[in-house]
């Protein structure tokens, strides 16, 4: 059994892309597979991500939760959530960032590492979706910390999510 263990620890299996019947074009499940790789050469095996509720209606957060789940399974390509700022590479921001979570996430963005990579997920991050105007949101992450990534959507799908974060490893490849 010991064996066993340090055989899966040394070796890579190959990720698979998702299991069948999910609708996903050969040219997104390339990406997706991808991934596996980028992670692996930008930040040695694993990506860590501090989910930010900057607002949202929370059907972006059932979405994130998705990404865990069995069907998903972003851990096998290395990716996972944590707690703490301080021990993620990517903040994965929804919401349309209102005005009670402006300086929460002003500081939750300095209390991350750099490279402070920020994800903007969600329509609501983008210009404040249908929250937009009101007096009580900033209208977008974008005008409270810098953004590295969009993702679309409302909610995006955990795919969406999944390529979303592909873009952004891409851009530091
Ligand atoms: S983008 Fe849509 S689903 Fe996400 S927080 Fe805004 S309204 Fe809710």
């Amino acid at each position: 059994m010991f064996k066993e263990i340090l055989k899966n620890l040394i070796t890579r299996k190959p990720s698979i892309p998702f299991p069948e019947g999910f609708d996903i074009p050969p040219e997104e499940a390339v990406k997706i597979v991808s991934l596996r790789e980028k992670i692996d050469t930008i930040f040695g095996r694993s990506l860590r991500i501090r989910q930010v509720d900057a607002g949202s209606c929370n059907a972006c957060e059932w979405e994130c939760t998705a990404l865990t789940n069995p069907i998903y399974d972003i851990q096998r390509f290395g990716i996972d959530f944590v707690a703490s700022p301080r021990h993620a590479d990517v903040l994965l921001v929804t919401g349309p960032v209102s005005r009670q979570m402006e300086l929460a996430l002003k500081k939750t963005y300095l209390a991350t590492p750099e490279p402070r990579l920020v994800v903007a997920c969600g329509d609501c991050t983008i210009d404040g979706g249908i929250y937009k105007g009101s007096y009580a949101v900033t209208n977008g992450v974008a005008n409270v910390i810098p953004v590295d990534c969009y993702i679309p959507g409302c909610p995006p799908t955990p795919i969406q999510m999944v390529l979303g974060l592909h873009e952004l490893l891409k851009k530091l490849t």
